[in-house]
């Protein structure tokens, strides 16, 4: 039997941990996939979902060609035609549609399919800016998250996963390592077997009651009523770290104000937990040096997300819980690493107007926005099962009139809408660089076999496209290597230069702190203009802390749609996660005469969603779960959780409110 040829990558999907792979291949075809054990965080070990990645490569639904819509838009009937006639069809419909609309009719939908910096957010923007087509705002996930640190650190690195044995005590808060951050997981082992307290927040149990020593099954969205709580509950206590707060930190006054109509009473009230519980959690977080929050992510998809995310950010400050290993917090540790594309391109101004892409229903459907969308190019990301509201979303996306290309990998529920398809590369078969938001890397991605059928790269897709405009700028001439080289002389990582000669073989690059992982106060300090913490930022606006209630007495579950062990995002619902489940508390099935297995619809006025019944105890009463990405054949309408969430945005930084879903279950019709 032939040897695996070992071929070095690393994992570019969306998740925290950014995994340095082996990748055995023979024969030029994927044989196995795993973990590298020199890599600190990857430790070896990878999650089953990219163990199995070849076969999203060598799937049946994988697309090989380009393919041109033969039927109605999503009766999936296409047509091959070549790669010259699909470019030469593209940018006539969009001279024809810039002419009598303008170029902003014209609008580039993506987000984090394969998440590095050539592959989104590169040549496509150079291109789109050239073009004039309209922008797009990047929220679906983390733009609450990012503005709040910003606003308050200047998004200073977080605490590295292997300092979080050190701490004492842990939070983690609207996380779920054991789905979306598993590296994290041993550590938190670690610091478990040391002694330390660890405590989740999150409304489902995702640990067992050996693993940690509080969880607070906090109701969606009351996450900030339990931050504000816990300052008031200090402050009144007299145990702000006074000291530490003169030195590094401003508007205290404005958190407090605040702060000060939460007692705990009320704040338990609120999150629908105990006052005991609350104020455990205060004592022991106090008390305990150091002691680390891990927040995420799953705590900002609601109205009061980005204030929830600002108040838990001032946890540490108020205390002083810096400056030592394993003490402060971690959020995305992607503010290390810097990339300045003006290295790159010069001064590129990109003025058209900007859409939300939460809005993604709205703005196709409705009749005055001026100019309408008449252009779509959506690619890393499949907004037909990942965009709230999405009977609006996929009634647009119906527009017979929309002209939509789609670069996918596999015959997604989006791609089965577009007019034509191009087959895209997957990370195994293209170069990129990746940034670690998590582990403290950066992921240089090769190609460890050849692109299947006719697949290619965004970077050459846009390069293709710019020289059938005629536009014979540099870029549109490059090769991908050459991409990846431009985007590596112009990034730096933590101040240093990036290494491009291990990024272009596909290994990963470590940092370079002075100890293990940065520490806070000791040797990162916050990036904000003066120096200091933020503690009531100018993003929070008029009304910071201002806590908004999500209630409906019609429908009275509040929906959760969290990352699953089967999906990243929807990447791989080709294959996994074939049946959709909504999970529900015990009383919450039984008041409704649901069992375990029944079949069930989930609804509100949005939107129902019929699909099996999940009873279990690990989810909190008053809510109930279905996974985030799933696709439209799991369930059995083929509706999925996004048509049941509004399409309501944070006002800090634009970000979709999923969690602010209320519906009710009931049993379905047999
Ligand atoms: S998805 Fe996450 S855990 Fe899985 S291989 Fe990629 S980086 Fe590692």
């Amino acid at each position: 039997m032939t040897r695996p040829a070992i071929h070095t990558t690393c994992c570019p999907l969306d998740c925290p941990d950014t995994c340095a792979l082996e990748v055995g291949v023979v024969d030029g075809r994927i044989e196995r996939i795993g973990g590298s054990r020199e890599h600190p965080t990857t430790g070896g070990f990878i999650c089953g979902k990219v163990a199995r990645f070849s076969r999203r490569v060598y799937h049946a639904e994988r697309v090989l060609h380009p393919l041109r819509r033969r039927g109605p838009k999503g009766s999936g009937q296409f047509d091959r035609l070549s790669w010259d006639e699909a470019v030469a069809t593209i940018v006539a419909r969009w001279r024809d549609i810039a002419g009598r609309w303008g170029a902003e009719a014209i609008m580039p939908y993506h987000y984090g399919g394969s998440n590095g910096f050539v592959s989104d957010c590169f040549l496509d923007d150079y291109y789109f800016a050239r073009l004039g087509a309209s922008r797009l705002a990047r929220t679906l996930c983390a733009a609450p998250a990012t503005a709040a640190a910003q606003g308050m650190y200047g998004r200073m690195p977080g605490v590295a996963f292997e300092d979080y044995p050190q701490a004492k005590c842990i939070l983690i808060w609207g996380a779920n390592p054991k789905a979306s951050n598993i590296h994290l997981v041993p550590f938190l082992r670690e610091a478990k077997r040391r002694g330390a307290f660890i405590a989740v927040l999150d409304p489902r149990e995702n640990f067992s009651a050996g693993e940690i020593d509080l969880h607070l099954p906090v109701y969606p969205g009351a996450d900030l009523p339990i931050a504000l709580a816990l300052i008031r509950y200090w402050h009144t206590a007299g145990r702000l770290d006074r000291g530490f707060l003169d030195r590094h930190a401003v508007g205290i006054e404005g958190l407090l104000d605040q702060a000060d109509h939460w007692p705990l009473g009320r704040a338990a009230a609120a999150a629908r937990v105990s006052v005991e519980a609350i104020q455990r959690l205060a004592d022991v977080y106090a008390e305990a040096r150091p002691a680390v929050v891990r927040i995420g992510w799953g705590l900002e998809r609601n109205t009061n997300g980005g204030r929830a995310l600002a108040a838990i950010l001032a946890l540490p400050a108020l205390l002083g819980k810096f400056g030592e290993r394993g003490a402060g917090y971690t959020l995305s540790n992607s503010g290390a690493t810097k990339l300045d594309l003006a290295k790159v391109w010069g001064d590129v101004r990109w003025t058209a107007r900007e859409l939300n892409m939460v809005e993604l229903g709205a703005w196709l459907t409705q009749s005055d926005l001026e100019p309408p969308v008449k252009a779509l190019f959506i690619y890393n990301c499949n907004p037909a099962v990942t965009v709230p509201d999405q009977v609006r979303v996929l009634a647009g996306l119906e527009r017979e009139d929309l002209f939509t290309v789609v670069h996918e990998q596999v015959m997604t529920d989006t791609a089965r809408l577009a007019d034509l398809v191009l087959p895209a590369t997957t990370f195994l078969e293209h170069r990129d660089i990746r940034r670690g938001y998590g582990a403290y890397v950066v992921g240089g991605v090769q190609p460890v076999i050849a692109p299947r059928g006719e697949a290619k790269p965004n970077e050459e897709v846009f390069a293709l496209l710019g020289r059938a405009m005629g536009w014979n700028d540099p870029p549109f001439h490059w090769d991908s290597a050459t991409c990846q080289r431009k985007v590596a002389e112009a990034m730096t990582v933590h101040g240093r230069p990036a290494d491009s000669a291990a990024l272009e073989a596909g290994r990963a690059q470590g940092y370079d702190f002075p100890e293990a992982g940065p520490v806070q106060f000791g040797t990162v300090f916050p990036g904000t203009p003066d120096g200091k913490i933020h503690l009531t930022p100018d993003c929070l606006g008029d009304r910071p802390y201002e806590y908004r209630v999500v209630a409906s007495e019609q429908y009275p579950l509040a929906l959760i749609s969290p990352a699953s062990h089967q999906l990243v995002n929807s990447t791989l619902g080709e294959d996994n996660l074939p049946e959709l489940w909504v999970t529900l508390d015990p009383s919450d099935a039984s008041a409704r005469g649901i069992q375990d297995g029944d079949a069930v619809r989930v609804f509100n006025e949005l939107g129902q969603v019929v699909c099996r019944a999940r009873v279990s105890p690990q989810i909190r009463v008053g809510v109930v779960a279905l996974p985030k990405g799933a696709w439209r054949r799991a369930s059995r309408n083929g509706w999925t959780s996004t048509a049941l969430c509004p399409a309501s945005v944070d006002n800090l930084g634009g970000g979709a409110c999923y969690n602010d879903a209320r519906v009710e279950v009931a049993l379905a019709q047999a």
